[in-house]
Order: C-alpha cells, then sequence, then structure tokens
C-alpha cells in the first residue's frame, strides 16, 4: 500500500480525499494556491506546498509544479479529486512517468471517454445504447441540415470536448440550425480549444440517470447501482438522489449489468460512471466520466462502500474484493450541492464566513470546507458544502433533509440552502416527479 500520497485537489474534495488516506494510514501532502493557504484540508494534511497563484492555471493545473511537489515530498500517488486535472491524460502519463501512481483510470480510457464523439463510438461498440444522432463530428452547414432532417428536432448541438454543461447549444427548427452550429463552435474553441461538435436528438422530458462503477483492471468490475440527477439548473446538478424513484429493481439489474459488461470488456480500472438519459423506458448513453464524481457520497451511503479507499486500493495494484452480489443497496439518500451564490441571482458570494455551524445526527454527512473565519476565496468552483442525508426509506430521507437544512448556519455569505428547501419542498420533488427540465421551469426560466 502507499505510504504518501497527494491531493492535487481543493475544497472539500480534498478534504474528502484526505480523510480516505487517514483512515488508510496514508500520509497526505496537500498542495495549495497562495488564495487557499488557510484551506482546512491543508491544515488537516500531514505536509503541505504551495504549487503558485490564485490563477488555476497557475496553481491547480500547473502539472510540473504538481509533479515537483510530488517528487520532493515522495509520494508515491496522486490522487487528482475533481475537476481540475482529474480527466487530463497527459497529466496521468506525465504521473506516472515519474514512478508515481496515478488514482484513477488509464490515460488511454481518459482520453478515449474525454472526447464526447470517440466515447459515443466506444459506448455503441461496448453494446451501450446511445442518444440517436450524428456518428461523429458534423463537419459541415450542408451536413448538420441533413443529419437535422434525419434525427428531428428539437436537436443539441453538443461540444466533442465540453464539460461542465457547457458547450451545447439546441436548436427548434431548420433555421436555427446554422447559427446554433456556429455558436457552439465558437463557444468550443474559446472554452475547450476544440471546435468539433457533434448533434443528438433533444429529449422531450428525460431524466438524468447514471450509474457508478469500480473496476480493477483485472478483470473485475461491479456496479453500485444508479444516482438521479434530474434537478439540474443550466445543465447542472443542483440535487442528486440514490437510488432514482423512477425505476425499480429489474431496470436497475439491468441497466447495471450492460455498463458492468461494457467496463470488463474494456478492461477499466478505478471508479467511473457512465450517464445517461432516461425517458420512455429506454436509457441513452450521454458521456462517461473516468473519475470520482461530486456526487458520489449518496452512493456511498446506500452501499456503505468508501469509493475513494476502493480507488487507492485499486491504484495500490489491488484486486476489488467487493462481488456484485456483495452490493447491497439499503435506503435512500440525497445530497444538497451548497454553493457560495446568491440564492435568486446566483451571483457568487464568496467572503468571511462569521459564524458556522453543521447539521448532525443520525444518517447526515457534511462535506464542506467552511469552518468559522474561513474566507471563502473568489477564484474557484463555488461549491461550499455538500449536504448528504441517508434515511430508511425516501420518505424518511426527506424529513431528515428538511431537518438538516433548517439546522444549517453559514453566516457572513449569502448561499444556497434557501433554495434547497424551496426546491424540497415543492410536491413534484416530494413526489419525485420531475425530469432534467423541471427545476428551471419552475423557477421560471424555461417554458
Ligand atoms: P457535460 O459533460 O457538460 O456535463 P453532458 O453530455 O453530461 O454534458 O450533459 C449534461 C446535461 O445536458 C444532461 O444531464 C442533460 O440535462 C443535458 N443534455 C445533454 N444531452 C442532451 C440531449 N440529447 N437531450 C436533452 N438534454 C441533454
Amino acid at each position: 500500500m502507499f505510504e504518501k500520497v497527494l491531493i492535487a485537489n481543493r475544497g472539500e474534495i480534498a478534504l474528502r480525499i484526505h480523510r480516505a488516506c487517514q483512515e488508510m494510514g496514508i500520509q497526505t501532502v496537500a498542495v495549495h494556491s497562495t488564495a487557499d493557504a488557510e484551506a482546512m484540508h491543508v491544515r488537516l494534511a500531514d505536509e503541505a506546498v504551495c504549487i503558485g497563484p490564485p490563477a488555476p492555471k497557475d496553481s491547480y493545473l500547473n502539472k510540473a509544479a504538481i509533479l515537483t511537489a510530488a517528487t520532493l515530498t515522495g509520494a508515491d500517488a496522486i490522487h487528482p479529486g475533481v475537476g481540475f486535472l482529474s480527466e487530463n491524460a497527459a497529466f496521468a502519463e506525465m504521473v506516472e512517468e515519474h514512478g508515481i501512481a496515478f488514482i484513477g483510470p488509464s490515460p488511454e480510457h481518459i482520453r478515449m471517454m474525454g472526447d464526447k464523439i470517440e466515447a459515443k463510438e466506444a459506448a455503441r461498440r461496448l453494446g451501450i445504447p446511445c442518444v440517436p444522432g450524428s456518428d461523429g463530428a458534423v463537419e459541415t452547414d450542408a451536413e448538420a441540415l441533413r443529419i437535422a432532417e434525419e434525427v428531428g428536432f428539437p436537436l443539441i448541438i453538443k461540444a466533442a470536448s465540453g464539460g461542465g454543461g457547457r458547450g451545447m447549444k439546441v436548436a427548434y427548427s431548420i433555421d436555427e440550425v446554422k447559427t446554433a452550429l456556429s455558436i457552439c463552435r465558437t463557444e468550443a474553441k474559446a472554452a475547450f480549444g476544440d471546435d468539433a461538435v457533434y448533434i443528438e436528438r433533444y429529449l422531450a422530458k428525460p431524466r438524468h440517470i447514471e450509474v457508478q462503477l469500480l473496476g480493477d483492471g483485472q478483470g473485475n468490475c461491479i456496479h453500485l447501482g444508479e444516482r438521479d440527477c434530474s434537478i439540474q439548473r443550466r445543465h447542472q446538478k443542483v440535487i442528486e438522489e440514490a437510488p432514482s424513484p423512477a425505476l425499480n429493481a429489474t431496470q436497475r439489474r439491468r441497466i447495471g449489468e450492460t455498463v458492468t459488461n461494457a467496463m470488463k470488456e474494456l478492461g477499466y480500472r478505478s471508479a467511473g460512471t457512465i450517464e445517461f438519459l432516461y425517458e420512455d423506458g429506454e436509457f441513452f448513453f450521454i458521456e462517461m466520466n473516468t473519475r470520482l464524481q461530486v456526487e458520489h457520497p449518496i452512493s456511498e451511503m446506500v452501499c456503505s462502500i468508501d469509493l475513494v479507499r476502493e480507488q487507492i486500493r485499486i491504484a495500490a495494484g489491488a484486486q476489488l474484493d467487493i462481488r456484485q452480489e456483495d452490493v447491497k443497496i439499503q435506503g435512500h439518500a440525497i445530497e444538497c450541492r451548497i454553493t457560495a451564490e446568491d440564492p435568486d441571482s446566483f451571483l457568487p458570494t464568496p467572503g468571511r464566513i462569521t459564524d458556522y455551524h453543521a447539521p448532525g445526527g443520525l444518517g447526515v454527512r457534511v462535506d464542506s470546507q467552511l469552518y468559522s473565519g474561513y474566507a471563502v476565496p473568489p477564484f474557484y468552483d463555488s461549491l461550499v458544502s455538500k449536504l448528504v442525508v441517508h434515511g430508511q426509506n425516501r420518505n424518511e430521507c426527506l424529513m431528515r433533509l428538511r431537518r438538516s437544512l433548517s439546522e444549517y448556519v453559514i453566516g457572513g455569505i449569502k448561499t444556497t440552502i434557501p433554495l434547497h428547501q424551496r426546491i424540497i419542498a415543492e410536491k413534484r420533488f416530494i413526489d419525485g416527479d420531475y425530469d432534467i427540465h423541471w427545476l428551471e421551469k419552475w423557477m421560471g426560466l424555461k417554458k
């Protein structure tokens, strides 16, 4: 097993990884920007190295600085966390070339799934059903118009390198195709440095359902059931739950088997998630995330499996010692992503926390970097806390979530706690009767 792991990330996820390492008797190295010198994971880690100024490109995306820190501290593995370099195949390669273990999949699989066009081709090959659309990239306007006729309207134009809900444009008629195509290309080029796009049918009322899996790259692969992430704003997840209120045990087993068979065939290593849109009883692959996901704790809560611990064991060469039949999904879990944003305008609200009290009690987990006196820096993602609640059933979970949100005090800055309180009081949410468009419609942002 590793003796020392460097955590190449910040915020709640860095803390989450530190906790898993501590429980395994592994020392941790925190790397941080000058803006994060007072961060909780930096305080708790066994060692800390400043890797640069606040801008992510100079610190958390600075591959050379991170590798230097790993070499100087004698770390034998690097956990990339979520975002930043977690899906950067070149970084994974560099880490391995330095004789350091990368706690994640092989660079080859990261690369394959990082390009959404290639990922869809791989999915099709592996027997995973996909959203109908173009076969690969769309090169010209004429080609786009021809495919649009075939696929029908509405359709969505998506960037091959897109992520974080960006690089997508919906077209409702043939007149809109050319403009949507050009906007999507320009945005994709600016955001991801790649203007390759493809076309998919835009599903009218799907749910976003994703399957969590673990593979050891040695022929073993299991799934940990699904998460329903349909409560979204601007294609970004706001609340997630496991299991999905929309699936029954047979559907769960079937999609789980499809995914594990495919990943066994691929020889996939580490944690991963396959994302689907689910409509009228059918699953359509949209993408695969070759990393830990923000919402991983809800799967941990219903399965009682520590995903980060498993990632670390697998990276150290261990075989998966959990068999599919050992995975028992028990009860229900919901996660609220609490961000440092105004709950009405969604403007970021960085600043100092004057008062902090996190909820607790049976079945309540708070993954957060916050503490009283901490200043939320303005340079990074606005996620400041994940409130994760588990109950024997969905109703108990909802009651516990309501209680926990009302107990949560984050003073000094505005957060989205009031928004979460309003959403979970809505009948459609309580009934589990929602699709990916519901939240925005309810907020009056979409017709
Ligand atoms: P990202 O990598 O940016 O998260 P995804 O491909 O995972 O992009 O899509 C994010 C969200 O965008 C989905 O959860 C869904 O809400 C919406 N979306 C993507 N593709 C489609 C589609 N074909 N039809 C309807 N909605 C879609």
